[in-house]
């Protein structure tokens, strides 16, 4: 007690640990009974070319909706399953029915091309013995192949474990299967793994979109050098957290491929995913002419 208040603790801060505490089991309490009674829910965020506006896949993101309360945030309950270990049922509840939905895309989208969802992997994951299982399974009871599917995985996943997430990553590229490395830039020791694991994808971080176009041309000079050394590598790059038609276009014009992001729309229900499918009618970034430029034809 004393040592915490000369930290410069105080009786309020143990009030609110205390409180958080309570607030966590209570959480947790609630989160296992919404994975029994699957009231979990995947959104869908589409991901577009920057260059044809056409879409490019999704991404899946996990919701969890409660009756008269507010819904908690991903960011804030999938760090609480990692530590409760329910992450895992969780996990492979997401995976299954990721590759539902990319099914009923496959099969039913009239799509000439493939929309492969994107599903994230945490990696407490890495710990469940049978996830490469619960991948193929999918695969199979749906028929679909592994192009249908990515797997994001972030720098703090593969850094918590490098060999099983290296072991996981190459059966899943056996598969046929494309791996994305998640929220680049934010983490540590980036590099190196950009150049020793076999990624296909990386996904800038949203930090280094959101002060595009800003009054500091440090930010523009790092992205560039950023996406400059990602197709060296030979992967291609998705911009994060895309607000604006002149992020867009900047990032289109730095190289970037594709771009995710409220400017194109927020993660949707699957039937309100599947109606931007068939209603999409490609996105030209400088098309309103925000920073003078020819927008590319569509
Ligand atoms: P993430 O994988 O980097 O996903 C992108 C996040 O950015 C999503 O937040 C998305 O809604 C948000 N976002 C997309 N476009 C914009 C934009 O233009 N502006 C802004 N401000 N935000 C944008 P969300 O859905 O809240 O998810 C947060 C994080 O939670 C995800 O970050 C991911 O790390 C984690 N997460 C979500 N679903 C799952 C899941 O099924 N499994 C695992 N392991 N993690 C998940
Ligand atoms: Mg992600
Ligand atoms: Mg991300
Ligand atoms: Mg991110």
């Amino acid at each position: 007690q004393a040592k915490r208040r000369s930290r410069g603790g105080s009786a309020v801060f143990d009030l609110s640990m205390h409180t958080s505490a309570v607030q966590r089991l209570s959480l947790e309490t609630s989160m296992r009974r919404a994975l029994d009674q699957e009231a979990f829910q995947l959104h869908y965020q589409p991901i577009v070319c920057l260059q044809s506006g056409r879409l490019a896949g999704f991404e899946a993101l996990a919701r969890w909706p409660r009756v008269g309360q507010k819904p908690v945030s991903p960011a804030d309950f999938i760090p609480l399953a990692e530590q409760n270990g329910l992450i895992l049922p969780l996990g492979r509840w997401v995976i299954q029915s990721a590759v539902a939905w990319a099914a009923h895309w496959y099969h039913h989208g009239g799509q000439d091309h493939i929309l492969p969802v994107n599903i994230n992997v945490s990696g407490h994951q890495l710990g469940d013995p049978g996830l490469m299982d619960v991948v193929t399974g999918a695969l199979e009871d749906h028929g679909i192949p592994g192009a249908c599917i990515k797997v994001e995985f972030t720098e703090s996943a593969i850094m918590e474990n490098t060999e099983r997430a290296r072991a996981f990553m190459e059966a899943l590229k056996a598969r046929g299967i494309a791996l994305c490395i998640d929220d680049f830039g934010t983490g540590y020791s980036s590099l190196s793994q950009l150049r020793d694991l076999p990624f296909d994808v990386v996904k800038i971080d949203r930090s280094f979109v959101r002060h595009l176009g800003g009054a500091d041309p440090r930010h523009e000079a790092m992205l560039r050098a950023l996406v400059s050394i990602i197709r060296a590598l030979d992967k291609s790059t998705v911009a994060e957290g895309v607000e604006t038609r002149a992020q867009a276009a900047r990032l289109l014009e730095l190289g970037c491929d594709l771009g995710q992001g409220f400017l194109f729309s927020p993660a949707l229900a699957p039937q309100e995913a599947e109606r931007l499918v068939a209603s999409w009618q490609g996105f030209a970034p400088a098309g309103d002419g925000s920073r003078g430029g020819e927008g590319p034809d569509l």
